[in-house]
């Protein structure tokens, strides 16, 4: 049995842990926030509770199909049957059903329901601690930015995005470059309840031609308080980044001005007034440029890196490359 330290509880981090357990090794979870999932993020504020980061799951590889069948099966996701709109904002601005076939999935009762539950696995869990330096001597010890000290352990897993993956690399300068090579698209989210159905709008809406990309109701959702008029609002890439460094009074409004626009175009508007609103920055929310490797690896020290950037921008793609990285690593170390 080997002892492994897993940095970042984000789906591809708690992959390889699933994996690495099943294979009778020790595992230890770090990360920065309180809790788990990393950007399949619950947002809470008194009652309400919006998924702020991903929305849904679907499949495209047979692998991943299967694991959300199991997944479903034990009660972890439910499908979310919902049938997207569209509307085009420089179009005539009136929601359309859209031909979408996907089928989606949720985290139940909300997307960290299923990080919370695999997270269960780790014989150890470190919240709250942001892990700033790591180096390997025979082991890997790590440092958090309170200069305490974690280790020895025989092999280490990082499941960051990929900037802030660089500075744990001083062991493995060679992989920095291939760090520094990904983009990462922001993304703001705009959080809102109201105390009416807003009944003029569909489950969700795929947006185009506007700051807006994506809406959808949160209550919709199965296992969600269905009384509550929840709203997820994601801004467009391209918009997130041109106002990435505005300021949040700014941009909530100029995204609740957008979201207030689309509706007043509908049939039968109402007048928007939310009781809650929050508003949410992701810096890294997503890759523009996912590396095709699945996963990085040292080739001198048990170290590998995983995440949706190494091989594609979703749950999905951070599934498949965190199952690839616990490959490598039981592979690598000795039995
Ligand atoms: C707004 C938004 C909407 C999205 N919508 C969808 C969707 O509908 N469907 C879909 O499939 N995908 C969606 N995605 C993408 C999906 O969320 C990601 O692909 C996936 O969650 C990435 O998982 P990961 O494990 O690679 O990384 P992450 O989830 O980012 O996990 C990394 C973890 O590392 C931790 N961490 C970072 N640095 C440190 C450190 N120094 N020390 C300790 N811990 C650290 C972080 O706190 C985090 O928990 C969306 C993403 C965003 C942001």
């Amino acid at each position: 049995m080997s002892r492994i330290a897993i940095i970042g509880a984000g789906l591809a981090g708690l992959t390889a842990l699933q994996s690495l357990r099943a294979q009778g090794h020790s595992v230890t979870v770090f990360d920065k926030s309180r809790g788990s999932g990393g950007r399949m993020a619950t947002k809470k504020l008194g009652d309400a509770s919006w998924d702020m980061g991903a929305q849904f799951m679907r499949a495209h590889s047979e692998a991943f199909t299967r694991q959300l069948q199991q997944w479903q099966k034990a009660g972890l996701i439910s499908e979310w049957p919902v049938q997207p709109g569209m509307v085009d904002m420089q179009g005539d601005a009136v929601i359309a059903p859209s031909a979408d076939q996907v089928t989606r999935y949720v985290g139940m009762p909300r997307m960290t329901g299923l990080s919370r539950a695999l997270l269960g696995a780790a014989n150890q869990f470190v919240p709250s601690v942001r892990i700033v330096r790591a180096s390997y001597d025979n082991g890997w010890q790590l440092w958090d930015d309170q200069n305490n000290e974690y280790g020895p352990f025989d092999g280490l897993i990082i499941n960051t995005p990929p900037q802030q993956a660089i500075p744990l690399l001083s062991a493995a300068s060679q992989l920095i470059s291939l760090c520094e090579q990904v983009d990462m698209l922001p993304c703001w989210s705009l959080l809102l309840t109201f105390p009416e159905p807003l009944q003029c709008l569909p489950d969700a809406v795929f947006v185009h031609n506007s700051p807006i990309s994506w809406m959808a109701r949160n209550s919709s959702k199965p296992g969600r308080n269905q009384q509550q008029e929840a709203w997820v609002i994601h801004a467009s890439h391209e918009w997130s980044r041109q106002q990435v460094d505005s300021a949040r009074d700014s941009v909530q409004q100029l995204l609740f001005n957008a979201f207030n626009d689309l509706l007043q175009h509908q049939p039968s508007a109402t007048q928007l007034h939310p009781d809650n609103q929050w508003l949410h920055r992701w810096l890294y929310a997503i890759p523009a440029n996912p590396l095709d490797s699945g996963f990085l690896h040292d080739d001198n020290t048990p170290l590998a890196l995983c995440g949706d950037w190494c091989h594609s921008g979703s749950l999905e793609g951070a599934w498949l490359s965190g199952s690839k990285a616990a490959d490598w690593m039981h592979q690598f170390l000795p039995q």
